[in-house]
């Protein structure tokens, strides 16, 4: 490694052994980010909202400094089919006055202001950094405004200070545990599921949905994409829960196991191999042979007309060298497979929360050679880029503005896009998405300018 790595962030990055510097593909993960070394991964407050913000008929109210709800404010493309009110947030603007006397008669205030105006059944009340300091009392706060106005007010304590994203899930997890904690008891419907981890982004959760609507199979609830008070409560009679995005649900799916006895399977619509095996998967947990044969039809029919037309796509795509750098591990290997199927090479691929089982599923994929990094920053990334010769950078917001600077490709695969990419239509969007942005002519263009800039200085 060269002096750019800081010494710290050492254990965090592996290479694939067989290849170039091989420390072995064992990266140290799950731990807070470094400081100074200006982490892409976002804070628990962060965490924890982008997961419950889709829940389209809840009220988000930030308790902290009114950035704290900028900074999450309706950044998923989480669509819903009924209410808007999610897109909407509310901040206590917590001010020095604040910090010094105290900021719960705002709190108190808000509450009361919001239910007057809006009549919720659900609110989640998030107490950021500042809240945290100070040490309000928002347990109280929330309780009282629960018997004053009959509504759900929960308190999702999460400073951002705490810990990192990964912490700001398992707080969203345990908030939704408390919702759906109230549900009257249920007994298991044969033929349903709950979808866990689909943020309804473009759509997908539809996408998703109509597959298991042609295989007789009912989505009871969507954590939390197009979700709603009402949908929550109504999961609690589900036979089994499909985890999509493993990263930020796999803790509520184990605790829906031991509350209601809901098992649970870890399931990926990414990519036409992993969607195809996901339905299958799920028809067979639920012991039922015609949703098998069901599945096994829509992989032939729609798998099939994607695959027609992806494969005009693939001399365009072959030997190009792709760059992950995504939220979860999961994501991450179903962006592996996808590549490979296009006769592509991974050469670099790093997770924001990724878990040791999931850094050690993308080793065995990887190449030699290839970079393995959790919780990377900037300059890292920059580094193994262009080292690694990268054509594409497939990653989040944050991640967009260093490719372009880079000259390099670039696909959002994170939640602010707008075009679907779970789901056999999903797989053609991002092949096509691929191959719109690496054999774009900007890149030989902008490569060109430096060029000739570097020469004329
Ligand atoms: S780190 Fe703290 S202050 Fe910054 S956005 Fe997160 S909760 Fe707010």
């Amino acid at each position: 490694m060269t002096a750019a790595i800081l010494e710290e962030r050492k254990n965090s990055i592996g290479f694939k052994a067989g290849g170039g510097n091989s420390d072995g593909p064992g990266v140290s993960c799950g731990k807070n980010s470094l400081s100074g070394a200006v982490s892409q991964r976002a804070c628990v407050f962060c965490g924890a909202r982008v997961v419950l913000n889709p829940i389209t008929d809840a009220f988000h109210l930030v308790h902290g400094p009114v950035g704290c709800a900028s900074y999450t404010w309706d950044i998923r493309g989480s669509l819903s089919s009924g209410s808007e009110l999610y897109r909407n947030s509310y901040s206590t603007d917590l001010s020095e006055r604040d910090v010094i006397f105290g900021g719960l008669p705002k709190l108190r205030e808000a509450i009361a202001e919001i239910h007057l105006k809006h009549r919720p059944s659900l609110m989640f009340v998030y107490s950021t950094c500042i809240a945290g300091v100070i040490g309000d009392d928002v347990d109280s706060a929330c309780a009282e405004a629960e018997r004053k106005f009959g509504m759900r007010v929960v308190n999702v304590k999460a400073p951002g200070f705490a810990g990192h994203k990964a912490m700001g899930y398992a707080l969203a997890c345990e908030a939704m545990m408390k919702v759906i904690s109230e549900a009257p008891p249920a007994r298991a419907v044969p033929g349903t599921v709950n979808v866990l981890g689909d943020y309804n982004l473009a759509g997908e959760a539809w996408i998703i949905e109509n597959y298991f609507r042609e295989m007789g199979i009912r989505v009871l609830a969507t954590f939390t994409g197009d979700s709603s008070h009402e949908k929550l409560l109504r999961s609690t009679g589900a036979s089994l829960n499909v985890v999509q995005c493993a990263g930020s649900m796999t803790r509520l799916a184990r605790r829906m196991e031991e509350t209601f006895g809901i098992p649970f399977v870890k399931a990926s619509f990414f990519g036409i191999g992993d969607t195809g095996s996901s339905l299958a998967k799920t028809a067979d947990l639920l012991g039922d042979k015609r949703a098998r044969e069901k599945a096994r039809e829509i992989r032939e029919r729609e798998g099939g007309r994607a695959e027609k037309e992806i494969a005009r796509y693939l001399p365009k795509l072959r030997g190009k060298k792709a760059a992950i750098f995504v939220g979860g591990g999961f994501k991450a290997i179903s962006l592996m497979r996808q590549f490979k199927d296009l006769g592509m090479e991974t050469v670099l691929v790093g997770t924001q929360t990724g878990t040791a089982d999931e850094y050690e599923v993308i080793a065995g994929l990887a190449s030699p050679g290839t970079v393995i990094l959790d919780d990377a920053n900037p300059s890292e990334l920059e580094k193994f880029m262009r080292e690694k010769g990268a054509d594409i950078l497939v990653g989040g917001v944050k991640e967009r503005p260093l490719a372009y600077k880079l000259g390099v490709a670039f696909c959002d695969h994170n939640h602010e896009r707008k075009i679907p990419l779970a789901g056999f239509e999903g797989a053609l969007n991002f092949t096509k998405e691929l191959n719109d942005s690496i054999n774009s002519p900007v890149w030989k263009t902008l490569r060109g300018a430096r060029d000739f800039g570097a020469a004329a200085s």
